[in-house]
């Protein structure tokens, strides 16, 4: 079962689309933005930067990152807004290489700013379970007016999803990690997938992955 890495710009609805797939595959996912979130929760810098929009600092999140994979025994992941910038993806490919691990597929959603601001606006989390939904489209509403279905909590806005720290978010995409995909491209494992809706994606992934489906 290949690992997945998935790269696309802020607000993608990366986290939706790694849900599914956890429900339908053994799937663990690793989000450094949760990951992050949570640790911000004691530490003000951190919490800031956040709410800047702008990157953490590589080693920082590498360390994070490498300490939960450490913890992982041979099962498959996704990972979810990492790596973000060409050092963290050099730094992920010595951590493979010194721990006999396979890099897998790299899936790249190619997703219109126009649609990303639509999506930014109207997305609500849920602040227990993390469960994540949008006003606008139906399909992943909540049945009731921000109330998480799964875990009754009150929804909430993330703090970094304003249209001004969206644009900001923006810039350090096309800025450190679209030159990513070239990067990938050249080891022949990146793969475009230009559709929008997460469904699609999902049983686009599902055929890339070595399943039988
Ligand atoms: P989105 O993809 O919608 O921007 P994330 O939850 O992936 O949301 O990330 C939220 C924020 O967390 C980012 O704006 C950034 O500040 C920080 N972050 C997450 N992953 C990384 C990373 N790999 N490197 C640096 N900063 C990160």
């Amino acid at each position: 079962m290949n690992n997945i890495i998935l790269l696309a710009p802020p607000a993608a609805g990366k986290g939706t689309i790694v849900k599914l797939l956890c429900e339908k595959y053994n799937y663990v996912s690793i989000s450094t933005g949760d990951i992050l979130r949570e640790k911000a929760k004691n530490d003000s810098d951190l919490s800031e930067l956040l709410k800047s929009g702008k990157l953490v600092p590589d080693d920082v999140v590498f360390n994070f990152l490498e300490s939960k994979l450490n913890k992982l025994d041979n099962i498959s992941y996704i990972l979810d807004g990492f790596p973000r910038t060409k050092k963290q993806a050099i730094m992920y490919d010595e951590f493979l290489k010194s721990t006999n691990r396979s890099l897998g597929v790299v899936i790249y959603l190619d997703i219109d700013k126009d649609e990303l601001i639509k999506r930014v606006t109207t997305r609500v989390i849920c602040p227990n379970c993390k469960k994540i939904y949008s006003l606008r489209d139906e399909k992943f509403a909540p049945k009731e007016y921000m109330i998480c279905d799964d875990c009754s909590s009150h929804l909430k806005y993330r703090e970094d999803d304003k249209e001004d720290i969206f644009e900001k978010r923006y810039d350090e995409y096309l800025k450190n990690t679209l030159p990513l995909i070239n990067y990938y491209k050249d080891k022949g494992v990146c793969i475009l997938i230009s559709d929008y809706d997460a469904k699609a994606i999902v049983s686009r992934i599902s055929s890339l992955v070595n399943y039988n489906d």
